[in-house]
């Protein structure tokens, strides 16, 4: 089989194309090699047996050139992060999904299957259960209510506060940010498109990955990044709210893993489906694993500072995948020591986090709770 893995060179991009050469598959990879996440270029860990295509998602030239004999795309390549750049988001994301799609009709080109990278960012506020109503879809908390310091996620019928559940695929889809907006945009062109081709696709909704080449120069994406950078600069992590939020953090080979299985079985095939750990650790939590491995304790930074939209829980309920036979084989904490053991042996392990911080404040996307009302 042969494959095409856009993003090859990124976090996920990389170890699914890593895993597809174990299985006997042959490669190959485009990626731009976007200067925020690789910062030296080319990085080492692209396989000499892959072949290797230096080009953005938008270059329909290359993208052509691409999919010349592919059998199945793991379309991985996307702007991602906590930015502000509206247009850029959309034009990678969206554009470049539709576009690859259209090139693959236009030129009448035997791909048998399409993978596209989704996220758990669709569903904004995590699923809840309220005492009264049961399981409940509450919308992302407003900013005002933040800035009093309530930073609970209340029942969107009666306004009591509620506990966190795990998010089934059949919740509410929202869009509360630029990046799940274009998130949905890609798993409904891919979905879509399927109805009207005939092609098979499945869109895998991915919690928080983190893993061994997740990039340490990209301030904005990846708390445990973040937060191994900032130790190791003796540097306190920083919590926003109360770091008492909570995240399904799942290790990049687990996520490779699901990829690899739903390119091979039929059973997910025009589904939206759920890949994550299934579990809830808080943000609290993760800072004192990473210090226990690293033997850095430094006291946790919490300002007082929140950031709207975030949201406060989000764990997915991965019985769908799991039904197929995918089982998350890497904890966290055994998740974490393989990215320390692979942090420790890179040589620039800067804090980028303190120069984009203020710029962050600047455009209002961090803010102070206000204690005076
Ligand atoms: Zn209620």
């Amino acid at each position: 089989m042969r494959a095409l893995v856009t993003g090859g060179a990124g976090l996920i991009g990389s170890h699914i194309a890593d895993l597809l050469l174990r299985e006997g598959w042959s490669v190959r990879i485009l990626d731009n090699l976007e200067a925020q996440t690789h910062r030296k270029g080319k990085p080492a860990w692209i396989p000499e047996s892959a072949d290797f295509i230096e080009a953005d998602i938008r270059d329909r030239s290359a993208v052509t050139a691409a999919l010349r004999d592919i059998d199945v795309v793991f379309h991985e390549a996307i702007y991602g992060g906590y930015m502000p750049e509206l247009a850029k988001f959309v034009h990678v994301n969206s554009f470049g999904t539709a576009q690859l799609l259209e090139i693959i009709r236009d030129e009448n080109l035997a791909v048998k299957k399409v993978i596209v990278a989704s996220s758990q960012a669709v569903y904004s506020e995590g699923a809840a259960n309220c005492q009264q109503h049961g399981v409940v879809f509450p919308a992302v908390r407003p900013a005002a209510q933040l800035s009093r310091g309530d930073f609970a996620v209340h029942c969107p019928h009666c306004g009591a506060d509620t506990t966190s559940v795990p998010t089934p695929e059949e919740a509410p889809i929202r869009g509360e940010s630029v990046y799940a907006i274009t998130k949905i945009d890609q798993e409904r062109l891919v979905l879509t498109w399927e109805q009207q081709t005939g092609i098979p696709t499945v869109a895998l909704r991915y919690s928080c990955t983190y893993g061994p080449r997740q990039s340490v120069f990209n301030p904005y994406t990846g708390v445990i990044a973040i937060f191994c950078t900032r130790l190791l600069n003796n540097q306190p992590p920083v919590f926003y709210e109360d770091g008492f939020q909570t995240r399904d953090l799942c290790f990049v080979e687990d996520i490779a893993r699901a990829n690899l299985l739903a390119a091979t079985t039929d059973a997910l095939d025009g589904q939206a489906v759920n890949v994550g750990s299934g579990k809830a650790a808080t943000i609290r939590e993760v800072a004192r694993l990473i210090s226990d491995a690293l033997n850095i304790h430094i006291e946790p930074s919490a300002r007082g500072e929140f950031r709207p939209g975030e949201i406060r829980h989000l764990i997915s309920d991965i019985r769908r995948i799991r039904a197929v036979g995918f089982a998350p084989e890497v904890d966290l904490e055994a998740g974490i020591g393989r990215y320390l053991d692979w942090i420790r042996a890179q040589a620039d392990v800067r804090d980028y986090f303190a120069a984009a911080e203020p710029v962050l404040r600047s455009k209002g996307m961090v803010r102070q709770v206000q204690t005076n009302v």
